[in-house]
């Protein structure tokens, strides 16, 4: 996959691009990483990308020029024009769905904001994707590229050392991950459920999947409705859902 990311600062994405599993799977040659200054298409003496809002009001809008010519510019010719992925307060709420969707697309453009805005012409005519990592307004959009590209990076195969890992993530499921315990097996008097010392690998899964569910019906109880369950999950889980609302009536 390639990734190519459109911001005025870089730098930021230095640390990033080369730590971790990010940087790891970039010497691989899993994916290639770049964050390419869009100043550098501004096409006026002072190389300046933003403007004064027409109509008036504070904050300065990005203007549409360089954002179009960078763009253009990292199109391969011949190959499937890329997703561009425009990082906006407005957009989409980005999931765990949209970031398996986006890791099957050979080629991603993220453009980072700044200031008030963008100009409107950009969302209209160059971006296929907005995308908000949540409902809160940040000063721009790198550190939510950076977001969305380390969950895109994770599932890319051969990204992480164990492939089962990104499987059982919470929200791949539809439901949230089981709890994780490891060694001691007793610390300060907290002890690890017998089941998981028990080397039962079916005891194992049917209570991790039974915390998954437990753990889903007390945090997110909204995903239970997509998850895929068995007839008898469902029931159970409606049993344990009347018990707790006849408690909560006592
Ligand atoms: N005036 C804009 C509005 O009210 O929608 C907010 C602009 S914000 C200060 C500057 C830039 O930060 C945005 O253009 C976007 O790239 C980025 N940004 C801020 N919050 C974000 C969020 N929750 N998700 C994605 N990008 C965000």
């Amino acid at each position: 996959m390639r990734i190519d990311v459109l911001t005025l600062f870089p730098e930021m994405f230095e640390g990033v691009f080369g730590a971790s599993i990010l940087g790891k799977a970039r010497d691989k040659g899993l994916v290639s990483l770049q964050a390419v200054n869009f100043r550098d298409y501004a096409n006026n003496k002072h190389n300046t990308v933003d403007d004064y809002p027409y109509g008036g009001g504070g904050g300065m809008v990005l203007k549409p020029e360089p954002i179009f010519a960078a763009v253009e510019d990292l199109m391969p010719e011949g190959s499937e024009p890329p997703r561009v992925i425009l990082m906006c307060p407005q957009g989409e709420t980005f999931t765990q769905r949209k970031a398996e969707e986006l890791s099957a697309a050979e080629h991603l453009v993220f453009v980072c904001g700044h200031y008030e805005g963008y100009d409107e012409r950009i969302r209209q005519h160059l971006v296929t994707d907005e995308l908000s990592i949540g409902d809160y307004v940040l000063t721009g959009g790198e550190l939510p590229a950076m977001t969305v590209i380390d969950s895109v990076v994770r599932l890319l195969p051969g990204v992480l050392g164990n492939e089962n890992s990104a499987v059982t993530d919470s929200f791949s499921t539809g439901l949230l991950e089981y709890p994780h315990y490891t060694r001691p097996a007793v610390f300060r008097d907290y002890a690890v459920p017998d089941v998981l010392l028990s080397g039962h690998h079916a005891n194992v899964d049917a209570w991790r999947r039974e915390q998954s569910l437990l753990r889903t019906l007390q945090r997110r109880p909204e995903l239970l409705e997509q998850a895929e369950l068995s007839k008898k999950e469902r029931e159970w889980l409606r049993r344990l859902m009347a018990e707790r609302e006849s408690l909560e009536k006592e």
